[in-house]
């Protein structure tokens, strides 16, 4: 049952989102897809559909999305990209047969291979993290403020000045932490 596992928090930006689905990396952290199930339903939610799901494929998700996670970061903060994480990453892209095809509706869909459905899903999540990282998109790569996240998202706002990976959750949390440190301050011991 769904239920029993973490939720999704999905973003706009496909390789993002796939980093997302661990979370909280730096503090007591959060596996959103800690089944070949839940890699399933992401992988549906996300627009790449696929039938099944072995533990094998789900270990290959883990790998690309942690080396995704390393070169998005390093390319965060302008630092060197780490070559293995680089490696993982163009194996992936490459080794995906998935064809982009136009909808009448105007917009993209995904036709994965029939045999190999996750590693073609995983090939577009890595062309797509190639995509932001190359800076060829409309965007920024930033980390998330939050201590115990630290999640690099990518800032498409106007001003490319958001904190947090996630307005909801990093977002909220830091809002409430200095909303109680104030008022502790206004409630300190000077008062009578
Ligand atoms: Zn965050």
């Amino acid at each position: 049952m769904p239920s029993e596992f973490p939720d999704f928090r999905l973003g706009s930006v496909l390789a993002t989102s796939f980093t997302g689905t661990l979370s909280e990396r730096q503090g007591i952290s959060v596996e959103r897809i800690p089944t070949p199930q839940r890699l399933v339903d992401w992988l549906e939610v996300s627009g790449l559909a696929v039938d099944s799901c072995t533990a094998a494929q789900l270990e290959l998700a883990w790998k690309l999305r942690e080396s995704i996670h390393a070169a998005a970061s390093a390319a965060a903060v302008d630092d060197v990209l780490p070559q293995s994480a680089v490696r993982v990453i163009n194996d992936f892209s490459s080794h995906g047969r998935a064809s982009a095809l136009l909808t009448l509706a105007g917009t993209r869909r995904w036709r994965l291979g029939a045999t190999s459905g996750v590693e073609d899903a995983l090939g577009v999540i890595a062309a797509d993290a190639i995509s932001i990282i190359a800076g060829e998109r409309d965007g920024k790569l930033a980390l998330c403020a939050s201590p115990t996240c630290r999640a690099a998202f990518f800032d498409t706002s106007q001003s490319r000045t958001r904190k947090w990976c996630d307005m909801n959750t990093c977002g909220n949390r830091q809002k409430k932490a200095r909303f109680n440190a104030s008022q502790r301050t206004s409630a300190g011991p000077t008062q009578p």
